[in-house]
């Protein structure tokens, strides 16, 4: 630690800077070429923790844009609206980079006990479901306690009924209960309709006990008929639980009506803060803009924007930038299955190995409570200097195992060596893809300390030498905090 002294002399110097006339003279050169970058970061640490922007960035963009689905005029007009949000910032080479994906817009989704005890069913489709018939599907409902229970169904055994999997997602800090219980919603349907099954439904991957199902995306598999997807409520899941545990059969109508406009364009925004020494290298820093449609993404993932957003404005604004490029990629269409992230990896795999460092804010508002890598050494001076800059904010040196977050993964593939700040997720499944995703959800404070872990990273990594290349390459990421 430097002497307060230099501290307090800095800090005055920095928060001096932005008054000074722009002569282009007036910069205080002195004191940022005679602080450490650790002094530095400190500095930038306290700032994060009291700005005012994070807020204000994820109240906007879920004010002005409200919820975006990938591939709609949603998310075009939040790429927009992000576009001139960050040449407003002042960042260099702002762009967006478009590509295509297959459209999925929601309909109508409606679900009800029509026998023994006829109530409503709280539900939504699934992101990709096909449509039900107009009229509906009725059936009997099959319920699997657990999801293995459904794997081991024989071939047949579902003809003509609906499949539920009432499997429990396991509140977690990491999120590994999510983890754990991802399959169920990506692949169940396909194991549902394989057996036999003319609809799927599943416990929502949430971790409450509210009414509100939680979206998200699923993949049919190839060869297994198409069939209708959608998550119901816990309380509406552990009502029929309750239904068939006395012995009753229990009929379920299931309408759904989603379409498939075809071929639709998403974009990834990028901006830039230009390295001084060795800006071809890189420090990504990444989230995600697009998000589900029953709330407006607050914390997945306009807490994400936010966070890197604030993070590289602020080192934007240092008298002196650092060595290498901080890059901010923006993803768009994550929730279809991490389109946008495939998409930037192939458009820039011959700069893959200029990618030093990458990681992603794709787990809602934080606080980070560990640093984790995955990095050739991880014991590297320079990311022990990393961590010693961390410290002060409450996080711990986590594990060397990191995933980089869901649209770091095929970047990861390409070699590129990733870190983790990962972020407090306890509360994360209570709201993550329901309608309650919203600005409410949001702390000041959680936000705020992560932006702060996120500045720290970004700024000493793109100032300290480093090469963390020769990482492990690990097998696809566990999207803990995925799509
Ligand atoms: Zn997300
Ligand atoms: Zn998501």
């Amino acid at each position: 630690m430097k002497t307060p002294i230099v501290s307090v002399l800095g800090a005055l110097l920095l928060s001096a800077a932005p008054m000074l006339p722009a002569t282009g003279l007036a910069v205080a050169a002195p004191a940022a070429t005679t602080r450490s970058p650790d002094a530095i970061a400190a500095d930038l640490a306290a700032k994060a923790l009291a700005s005012d922007l994070p807020m204000q960035i994820v109240t906007d963009l879920t004010t002005e844009i409200g919820p975006r689905l990938a591939g709609t005029e949603a998310e075009k007009r939040a790429a927009d609206w992000a576009v001139a949000r960050l040449k407003a910032l002042g960042f260099d080479s702002v762009r967006q980079e478009s590509f295509t994906i297959t459209g999925w817009l929601r309909g109508e989704e409606k679900a009800e006990i029509t026998g023994p005890a006829p109530q409503p069913l709280v539900v939504t489709a699934l992101g990709t479901s096909v449509a039900t018939p107009p009229e509906g599907i009725e059936a009997e409902v099959v319920v699997f306690k657990r999801y293995a229970d459904l794997l081991a169904a024989p071939e047949g055994s579902l003809e003509g009924k609906i499949a539920l999997v009432t499997e429990k997602t396991v509140r977690a800090q990491d999120g590994s209960g999510y983890g754990a219980a991802g399959l169920i919603r990506r692949a169940g349907a396909s194991e549902a309709a394989k057996r036999g099954a003319v609809a799927y439904l599943l416990r929502s991957l949430g971790t409450h006990d509210h009414r509100f199902p939680h979206t998200g995306s699923q993949v049919y598999a190839e060869g297994a008929p198409k069939i209708p997807a959608a998550a119901i409520s816990p309380p509406d899941a552990e009502q029929i639980e309750r239904l068939v545990a006395r012995g009753h059969t229990v009929k379920v109508k299931l309408k759904l009506t989603p379409s498939h406009p075809g071929t639709v364009t998403s974009q990834n925004i990028i901006a830039e803060v230009k390295g001084r020494e060795k800006p071809d290298e890189i420090i990504l820093i990444g989230a995600h803009l697009d998000s589900w449609d029953q709330g407006t993404g607050a914390i997945d993932d306009g807490a994400g924007v936010a966070v890197v957003t604030t993070a590289a404005k602020l080192i934007r604004d240092l008298p002196q930038r650092p060595k290498r490029t901080i890059r901010v990629v923006l993803f768009g269409a994550e929730e279809y299955g991490l389109l946008g992230a495939k998409a930037y990896a192939e458009a820039h795999k011959a700069e893959m190995g200029k990618h030093i460092l990458a990681t992603e804010a794709d787990f809602g508002q934080g606080p980070v409570y560990a640093f984790n890598t995955r990095v050739a050494d991880p014991k590297h001076p320079s990311i022990v200097r990393i961590q010693n800059a961390l410290t002060p904010l409450g996080i711990y040196r986590g594990d060397n195992a990191a995933h980089g977050g869901p649209d770091i993964g095929p970047m990861m593939q390409h070699g590129v060596p990733v870190v983790n700040l990962a972020l407090e997720g306890s509360d994360y499944f209570d709201t993550h893809h329901t309608p309650d995703d919203t600005i409410d959800r949001i702390e000041r404070k959680r936000l705020n300390q992560t932006a702060a872990a996120y500045t720290v990273f970004a700024y000493l990594a793109a100032e300290l030498d480093g090469d963390y290349r020769q990482a492990r390459v690990a097998d696809a990421p566990n999207t803990a905090s995925g799509n």
